[in-house]
């Protein structure tokens, strides 16, 4: 029987497909036998609106081990474990001609020649052997799958120029804001506060290093903040939350020149007053995915234990329950982290 991908395939539409994988891989190529998948937010999006996908957003974020090398792939081999990446920068495309390597346009593994007809929804995968990178022995297969909504978060950290001694603000502790937060704290971040209406998530945040976690209305947040920096308010601020609406109350809490960093990727139109940005003559960033290179210092931050996914992957559930398992998600959103396991 040929294994099952599942794809999403319409508005509130998971359709499983059957796959073929080729014994030998193409040359250049790795077959991954798949150990888990994150559902991230983003494949609920398009599943709740339909929106035409990638096969890289369909089941994104994975770890497996190496199943069969293809020719002239030298630096991987069967039984290694390994996790998605970004592909190194191309060099020829016309943004790394003008020396924007960061910004190529090839830099996913949907935007290459030979990308899978599926995401990792399944149990084995074909990719580009430039788009994995091995796992130290000290970091686990799960950990390897929260390895790309990781690097989201330290490429935004790097953009946004954390400094030591400074004061951080974050705004929605869900995956990415979690990460962010102990990356942050890497890059020499004293303080992190986090605001977040979900009491368990707020728990989470402050099992993981947070200085302080307050639900979004609470006034103790705004004390907290002045007190922890002689009134200024905070250095850097970032927009976790998938929700626009809150970049109005964000310029609150920063203090004049402070950095307000967009993470999230919101798709509804928002209302903003941009002279309250200019009053406090703010920078105000966005960050798009990674870049190969960050993955390369992410997995010794895990391997040392500087980022962690501590109550932040808490079920793993069989491929089989997979549309239950986004019904559910859609109708009661989720806490953190659902791991998919092929095997079950
Ligand atoms: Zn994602
Ligand atoms: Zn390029």
């Amino acid at each position: 029987m040929l294994p099952t991908a599942y794809v999403i395939s319409g508005a509130n539409e998971l359709t499983a497909v059957g796959t073929s994988v080729p014994e030998a891989p193409l040359p250049g190529h790795v077959i991954v036998e798949i150990a888990f998948t994150g559902v991230c937010a983003s494949d609920i999006d398009a599943y709740r609106k339909g929106y035409p996908y990638s096969p890289t957003l369909s089941g994104h974020e994975w770890s497996g081990v190496v199943a069969a090398v293809g020719e002239g792939v030298v630096d991987l081999a069967v039984g290694d474990r390994v996790s998605r990446t970004t592909m190194p920068a191309c060099g020829t495309c016309k943004m790394c001609k003008v020396g924007h390597r960061d910004l190529c346009d090839f830099f996913s593994l949907g935007s290459q020649a030979t990308a899978p007809a599926h995401g990792a929804y399944t149990s084995h995968i074909q990719v580009p052997a430039g788009g994995l990178i091995r796992l130290p022995d000290g970091m686990s297969l799960e950990e390897g799958a929260m390895l790309e909504p990781a690097a989201v978060a330290y490429h935004a950290v790097r953009r946004s120029r954390v400094e030591a001694g400074d004061t951080v603000l974050l705004v929605g502790a869900g995956v990415i804001g979690l990460f962010t937060m102990q990356v942050a704290r890497v890059f020499g971040a004293t303080d992190v506060v986090v605001v977040e209406p979900d009491a368990d998530r707020r728990a989470v945040a402050l099992g993981l290093g947070a200085t302080a976690a307050f639900a979004p209305d609470d006034p103790a947040l705004l004390e907290t903040l002045h007190g922890l920096t002689d009134g200024r308010g905070a250095d850097v601020a970032y927009e976790c939350a998938g929700q626009g609406s809150s970049l109005m109350s964000m310029v609150t809490y920063l203090r004049p020149g402070g950095r307000l960093m967009m993470i999230s990727a919101p798709t509804a139109v928002v209302e903003v007053v941009p002279a309250l940005w200019t009053s406090k003559e703010l920078d105000v960033q966005t960050s798009r995915a990674h870049s190969r290179d960050e993955f390369e210092v992410l997995v010794r931050l895990f391997e040392r234990g500087l980022v962690r996914t501590t109550g932040v992957t808490t079920e793993v559930v069989p491929l089989s329950t997979l549309p239950q398992v986004f019904e559910r998600i859609v109708e009661y959103g989720a806490a953190h982290r659902v791991l998919v396991d092929p095997r079950g």
